[in-house]
């Protein structure tokens, strides 16, 4: 049912349809940071929180980083239709819950992803048009490896294969409908601001417009 909600100012505001908003990069690129800010200063949009049965980060918290479950919990979920979609990475498993999502969007707001490019693929068959992809890319190789090196909870060793893999998932980049340079998290932050802003004002997005000009002419 498409409506026209009044705003504080007594002035129509056009309902929408929610939009599902993916943000992927490798680690170390800044995605963690840009995503945690979005959802800090734009309350129209809830982060899809991922089940994942890689062990707990310290500092990591159940429920609010991932939902840490077993295997067997992981295939139960799979087998019962209850992920949208899901993925090996780095030997664990990962998906995403379907029902919250679905929550999220019938009462009106968007849906942020942090997910990898094969989860990326996966949401772009299932839900089309409602998906914006964002991918996020380090300024360069030597800023990604001092950066890396900087969480300091990783051996060289680690942050060699980190850096590996970081190639590997950086070679999706062409995949997404936005490329991100973060060499300056608040230009990059201020893009991917734009980025929503612009897609959440998409006609087919705004799902009341219809309504809400045939409202207008008729007080003309
Ligand atoms: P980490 O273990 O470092 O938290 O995440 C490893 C990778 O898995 C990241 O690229 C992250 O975006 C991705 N990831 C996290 N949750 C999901 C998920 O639900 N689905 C998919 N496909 N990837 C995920």
């Amino acid at each position: 049912m498409k409506k026209v909600k009044k705003n504080s100012r007594g002035s129509k505001r056009v309902t929408r349809r929610g939009l599902m908003l993916v943000l992927s990069s490798p680690s170390g690129a800044g995605k963690t940071t840009l995503s945690r800010r979005l959802l800090e200063e734009d309350k129209g949009i809830e982060l899809s929180i991922s089940v994942t049965t890689r062990q707990r980060r310290p500092g990591e918290m159940g429920g609010r980083d991932y939902h840490f479950i077993d295997a067997a919990k992981f295939r139960t979920m799979k087998r019962n239709g209850d992920l949208l979609e899901w993925a090996e990475v780095f030997g664990n498993f990962y998906g995403t819950p379907r029902a919250p999502v679905e929550r999220t969007l019938s009462a009106g707001k968007d849906v942020l992803f942090d997910i990898d490019w094969q989860g990326a693929n996966q949401l772009k068959r299932k839900v089309g048009k409602d998906l914006v992809t964002v991918f996020v890319l380090p300024p360069s190789a030597r800023e990604l490896h001092s950066r890396l090196r900087r969480r300091a909870q990783d051996s060289e060793a680690v942050i060699r294969r980190r850096m590996a893999e970081a190639g590997k998932e950086m070679s999706h980049w062409d995949e997404y409908d936005y490329v991100i340079v973060n060499s300056d998290l608040e230009k990059a932050f201020a893009e991917l601001r734009s980025i929503l802003a612009a897609e959440r004002l998409k006609r087919a997005r705004q799902s009341g417009l219809a309504e809400f000009v045939r409202a207008m002419k008729r007080k003309l």
